[in-house]
């Protein structure tokens, strides 16, 4: 099974309340078998659409999650509680699952995996996690990006490569 931000999978589940305009090209077998979980955790962590943009301070996934850092948005408002609670809440259904992989929307404050806007509300990114992606990183749940599709299929042949015994 595969974790799966929801608005990758065209819920209204952003921000802004809109849909994404465009949608990735998961591969067949994965909408064939009900293999993908939809998840925001954003919405998991009790907020609503729509809401306010929220970017983390200057900091990244792993430094909210340690205390370090926080998450603020556009009034200034520290959201870091529900972040938490959603990246928690991410765990949480990735293992309820039996999810060993999620796809999530890069650059956003919880789901992006590479990149997130550096906490000015500026468009400018910066390399790191959001909350989510580095809580599952840290629980063992590989993570990979809507743009990474064919790395995360790789990755779903060697995993079961290896629980059948396979030499690869
Ligand atoms: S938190 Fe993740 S799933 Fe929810 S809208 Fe943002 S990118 Fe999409």
């Amino acid at each position: 099974m595969i974790l799966v931000s929801a608005c990758l999978l065209g819920e209204t589940v952003r921000y802004d309340g809109q849909r994404l305009k465009t949608l990735p090209s998961f591969p067949e077998a994965w909408r064939s078998g009900d293999r993908m979980i939809p998840f925001c955790p954003e919405i998991a962590g009790g907020l609503s659409v729509p809401r306010l943009p929220a970017e983390l301070t200057g900091c990244c996934g792993p430094d909210v999650i340690l205390g370090r850092g926080e998450v603020r948005n556009t009034s200034g408002e520290d959201v870091t509680a529900a972040f938490l609670a959603g990246a928690r809440a991410a765990v949480a259904a990735a293992r309820h699952h039996g999810a060993v992989m999620a796809i999530l929307k890069e650059r956003s404050p919880s789901c992006g995996s590479r990149f997130i806007y550096d906490g000015r509300f500026t468009g400018t990114l910066r390399r790191g996690q959001g909350v989510t992606a580095a809580l599952l990183v840290h629980h063992g749940i590989a993570v990979f990006c809507e743009n990474r599709i064919e790395n995360a299929c790789r990755f779903l042949d060697r995993t079961a490569g290896q629980s059948m015994g396979s030499p690869l």
